[in-house]
């Protein structure tokens, strides 16, 4: 079932926390929203399940306006970071409480539970009490118990939030598969990126009740459409210049311009550690104004990447990622002076302080 979020707004007190949000989520996918905290994710998904009223703007589930529907009747499942079960209620209650609330037959609840203890793969815990089981096993009652009443949508407010990270990493993949093999259509909230880009299809970027850029996880990667998202995502070298003669000048480099960028103004590039190459002695240099000369400062290993700090002329120091491998293809060492090109780089006019970017 489709959710579409037009123009939502919302203000606490002066302070306008969710601000002309519009996005949608088709049938059967899985979106992440995404962004630093304090930004309004929250806010906009108890918005679209009804525990909050939004000031202007509208929710449609399934093609119905659903703006001013009361929570029960959205046919939602929520499941929040910190499990709210109830702790006085073994397992299998907890699951069947929203079904007993409904009024459904013994039979019928006892079967259901049972199908979905199974899916959650807690067969066997059902008698358990909350505080015997592990927290990623709590989260998982929690997900059986927002899926019993069979909702149409799933909505996630960062789930895995209090989990250490190996269970975090167990429970995205097991989270992915049950999505899909439900075709639950699910909006996941989270601050992650590596949970937002491994787990969705597409990815809603806010920032400060703002939406950044809707994609997919690659496009989020590689063509950033705002300077937030270059820095958000991923991590990156960055250059400031100007604008000069129709294109980017930073440092020794001259970039391409970003479209409409007037003369004179201040850029700012961002350069991903993997597009830097680095070229051997024998290397044909292309003839390319992304060439400059750098010394190589430091190499260090990590797991198959080497980590290459290069030293510009001007003293300003760049991160080139590599496979470990290529060090030795290209025989260089620390000391070296070699040459770099950027093979790529997101360019974005300047007009903020560069301390909202600190990397
Ligand atoms: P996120 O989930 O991205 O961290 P939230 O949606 O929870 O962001 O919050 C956005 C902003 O709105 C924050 O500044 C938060 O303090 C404020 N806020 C959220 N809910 C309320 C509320 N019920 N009353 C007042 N302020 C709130
Ligand atoms: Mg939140």
């Amino acid at each position: 079932m489709k959710i579409r979020v037009q123009n939502l707004e919302k203000s606490f007190g002066r302070e306008k926390v969710v601000d002309d949000v519009s996005f949608d989520v088709e049938h059967g996918e899985l979106v992440a929203l995404l962004g630093p905290s304090g930004g309004g994710k929250s806010t906009v998904l108890r918005m679209i399940a009804g525990l909050e009223s939004p000031d202007r703007g509208n929710v449609f589930i399934g093609g119905r306006d659903a703006t001013l529907e009361p929570v029960q009747s959205r046919a939602v499942g929520f499941v929040f970071q910190h499990y709210a079960l109830f702790r006085h209620m073994s397992v299998r209650k907890n699951i069947a409480f929203g079904l007993e609330v409904r009024g459904e037959k013994k039979a019928r609840v006892d079967e259901a539970v049972d199908e979905l203890l199974a899916l959650v793969q807690l067969d066997g815990l059902g008698d358990r009490f909350p505080n015997q089981l592990s927290g990623g096993q709590r989260q998982r009652v929690a997900l059986a118990r927002a899926l019993a009443p069979r909702p149409e949508l799933l909505l996630l407010d960062e789930p895995f939030g209090a989990l250490d990270s190996k269970v975090r990493l167990e429970l995205r993949g097991w989270l992915r598969r049950l999505q899909r093999e439900r075709g639950l259509t699910s909006l996941f909230v989270t601050h992650d990126q590596d949970e937002a880009m491994e787990l969705s299809d597409r990815v809603v970027i806010l920032s400060r009740g703002k939406v950044e850029q809707v994609g997919t996880p690659e496009d989020v990667y590689d063509r950033p459409a705002t300077e937030f998202v270059a820095s958000f995502v991923g991590s990156s070298n960055v250059l400031s210049g100007t604008i000069s003669k129709g294109s980017a000048a930073t440092g020794p480099f001259r970039l391409p311009a970003p479209r409409e960028a007037e003369e004179g103004r201040d850029v700012r590039a961002f350069v991903r550690h993997h597009q830097i190459e680095i070229l051997g002695p024998t290397a044909d240099i292309p003839s390319s104004s992304s060439v400059a000369s750098a010394r190589i400062a430091r190499i260090s290993r990590v797991g198959w990447v080497a980590k290459v700090e290069l030293e510009l002329a001007e003293g300003q120091h760049l991160i080139a990622e590599l496979p470990k491998g290529r060090i030795a293809d290209l025989g260089i060492s620390e000391g070296d002076h070699v040459r770099v090109l950027f093979r790529d780089a997101a360019v974005f006019v300047d007009d903020s302080p560069a301390d909202d970017y600190a990397i």
